[in-house]
């Protein structure tokens, strides 16, 4: 947890202390402190959470806990939440833009575009709502005036697709300066998905 939330100030994902990491452990999830230097963060500083919102620990959870519970509450397949203000995201996210399919890495979050949620006060039920219906078929989306989310299998997988939601949205801001970028259809789009099922997996060499 703690690599991995110094991970995201040294890649630039995190601005201050914006940002939140949750992972999905046997009887709840272990959540990132609130308001807290991630340099500072020692194994004791990570809360502990259960399903029905009570916590243990020597700190309080982040402000961000409800969008952690019910993500990973509505989501079996997802073991890892993480959340940003990272800059070119929130940028788009200030704009209520969407990432559409400019690109088509766009299918690493899961379809054809990657959805901007409706604008919700922070660490509210309501943004937690928001944020669940925006991720439905779907492993990121960003917030409206706020930031992004990051789902992934493990905290590895939900940093890497951090990563690669911020540089797509940093290349769809960049060709906005120029003009409307070009958009793929849906039956390319499709066809990309499809076609990342088998990509880099190498067939196991006999004898
Ligand atoms: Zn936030």
């Amino acid at each position: 947890m703690i690599t991995t939330a110094r991970r995201m100030n040294t890649s630039g994902l995190n601005q201050g202390t914006s940002g939140n990491l949750s992972q999905r452990v046997e009887d709840g999830f272990l959540l990132t402190p609130t308001g807290m230097d991630y340099d500072a963060l020692v194994p004791e500083d990570i809360v502990l959470m259960r399903f029905d919102g009570s916590h243990e620990g020597r700190r309080a959870p982040s402000s961000e806990w409800r969008f952690h519970r019910d993500i990973l509450a509505r989501r079996p397949e997802v073991g890892a939440v993480l959340h940003a203000h990272s800059m070119f995201c929130t940028t788009l996210a200030c704009l209520r833009r969407g990432i559409p399919s400019f690109h088509y890495m766009v299918t690493t979050a899961g379809g054809a575009d990657i959805r901007c949620a409706p604008y919700a006060t922070f660490g509210t039920e309501e943004l937690s709502q928001h944020a669940v219906e925006a991720l439905e078929g779907r492993k990121a989306c960003l917030l409206a005036n706020h930031g992004m989310l990051a789902l992934g299998k493990d905290l590895a997988g939900a940093f890497k697709l951090a990563v690669e939601v911020e540089t797509l949205a940093a290349m769809y801001w960049r060709a906005l300066q120029v003009g409307e970028p070009v958009l793929l259809d849906a039956e390319e789009m499709a066809r990309v998905i499809e076609k990342f099922k088998t990509y880099g997996q190498q067939p196991a060499l006999k004898g």
